[in-house]
């Protein structure tokens, strides 16, 4: 039984087929289009990491600039 699963694709909504050469995307642009948001940090994982890392790196670095 070849069943085939229909998904959306997750940058136009269009339903694309699991068999589709370009899944889970409908065609080659929206796989670009999907890169693009990694790459422009459109998707970023969670806030609270980056507080952390700021409260860390915050107080070192204002001493050295402060050396004026
Ligand atoms: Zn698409």
């Amino acid at each position: 039984m070849a069943r085939t699963v229909r998904v959306g694709c997750p940058i136009c909504k269009k339903p694309v087929k699991s068999t589709d050469a370009e899944f889970p995307f409908c065609s080659p642009r929206c796989r670009t289009i999907d890169l693009g948001k990694w790459a422009s940090g459109d998707y970023v994982i969670s806030s609270p990491v980056k507080d952390t890392e700021e409260g860390i790196r915050g107080p070192s670095r204002g001493d050295s600039e402060d050396e004026s």
